[in-house]
Parts: C-alpha cells; sequence; structure tokens
C-alpha cells in the first residue's frame, strides 16, 4: 500500500502476504512466520475452512511445519510474527512451543487471548512466557481485515458483523 513498506525479507511482511493469500482462498486474513536467527522457517495462512479444521489457525499450521523442519517439538529461540492478537488456543501453542518472542499487529478486543479474554501469558498456569511486542504495523492489520469482511458483507451478507477473527 506503502512506497514505504519494508522489503520482503522483513517477517512481518511475509505475514502480510500470507494473510492475503489467505482472503483470497475465502479464510479470514491471518498470517504467520516463524523465524529463527533472521531466517524464515515457516510460513502459514489461517486455513480452517479449507483444512475442515477449527484449529488450522495461521499460527498453530506455522508452529506446526516449524517443529517437522526443525525435527523438535520446541522451537527454543524462534519468534513468531502474526498479522493478529493470537487467540488463547495460539497463545497456549506458543506458550508450549516455547517460542521466545511474539510480534502481533493488531489488537483482537473480540477473539484475542494475550492482551485480552483469557490473556493466556498471564496465568499461573502458564509455564513458558514469550516476549511480547503488539500493534506492529496495526493499521495496516486492520485495514487488511476490514477489507475482508466489508467485501465479505458486500458479496451478500454471508458474514456475521462481529465474526471471529483468528
Ligand atoms: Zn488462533
Amino acid at each position: 500500500m506503502s512506497a514505504r513498506r519494508p522489503p520482503p525479507t522483513d517477517p512481518l511482511s511475509a505475514a502480510f502476504d500470507a494473510a492475503r493469500r489467505a482472503a483470497l482462498a475465502g479464510e479470514v486474513p491471518v498470517g504467520a512466520v516463524v523465524v529463527r536467527d533472521g531466517r524464515t522457517i515457516a510460513t502459514a495462512h489461517n486455513r480452517p475452512r479449507a483444512l475442515k479444521d477449527p484449529t488450522a489457525h495461521a499460527e498453530i499450521l506455522a508452529i506446526r511445519a516449524a517443529c517437522q523442519i526443525l525435527g523438535d517439538e520446541r522451537l527454543t529461540g524462534c519468534d513468531l510474527y502474526v498479522t493478529l492478537e493470537p487467540c488463547a488456543m495460539c497463545a497456549g501453542a506458543i506458550a508450549f512451543a516455547r517460542i521466545r518472542r511474539l510480534y502481533f499487529g493488531a489488537y483482537d478486543p473480540k477473539g484475542g487471548g494475550v492482551d485480552h479474554g483469557a490473556r493466556v501469558f498471564a496465568a499461573s498456569s502458564c509455564h513458558h512466557v514469550p516476549e511480547v511486542i503488539g500493534g506492529v504495523r496495526e493499521r495496516e492489520c486492520g485495514a487488511v481485515l476490514r477489507g475482508f469482511f466489508a467485501g465479505l458483507r458486500g458479496q451478500g451478507g454471508a458474514a456475521p458483523l462481529d465474526p471471529p477473527l483468528g
């Protein structure tokens, strides 16, 4: 959208590209990228509809793929970039995966589980708390989501007004 957009090697830009691919596929536009030592390990976007799997959120798919690639159940030293505040399920997976640092775009007051709702990382039952940097390029992420849902409503109001995001 802007000439100032960082180069494609920037992980959050890659996550935005993944989110746009999700939108093109009719999924809620959320993208996630796992990075370690400056290298992209895995990229994924939301696919619950395609996979008929309510757990197929971008974060879960990116974590699964990165674990397979690295041959480890834990992603120690890895950072996760997501376009939207993760839900409680994904925040739990992020903790189990031992993600070092979580960067996310827009806050999600309705469906988020990091700064809203369950606040998973603040719970005493959470055994690993990543460093969290939220609200990164928040407006850009919000615009992608709003564009998607505006498009759906324009197609005949198939989308709920306040859908869960991811
Ligand atoms: Zn999620």
